[in-house]
């Protein structure tokens, strides 16, 4: 007797700012990466399908992209590791990190 199934698998791959295309807000979208896996005798052995989609964290609006969109989107969340995904300089006069304000 042979038991086979799948398996599903959610990565979260990276956080990004960016324009909904659903609310239209410029809100941090979740990019997720969703692989189902052939498993015989509950053994995962390969991964049949890899699925992309974001996710907007105003909405939940999510939308399935491309790999290569999403290869795309990983790139940019690397290169601005700001969280900055505009590629604007930091706001000068903002308070550098580790210094309180209010402290005398
Ligand atoms: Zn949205």
């Amino acid at each position: 007797m042979i038991i086979f199934g799948t398996k599903g698998y959610l990565y979260q791959l990276a956080v990004l700012t960016m324009v909904c295309g659903w609310c239209g807000n410029p809100a941090a979208h979740t990019l997720r990466k969703r692989v189902t896996k052939f498993t015989l005798f509950f053994v995962p052995l390969f991964p049949f399908s890899t699925k992309y989609a974001t996710q907007c964290t105003f909405c939940g609006g999510e939308r399935q992209i491309p790999k290569e969109e999403a290869d795309l989107l990983l790139a940019q969340a690397a290169a601005g590791q700001d969280g900055n995904a505009y590629g604007q300089a930091p706001q000068p006069g903002v308070t550098p990190p580790g210094q309180n304000p209010y402290q005398r």
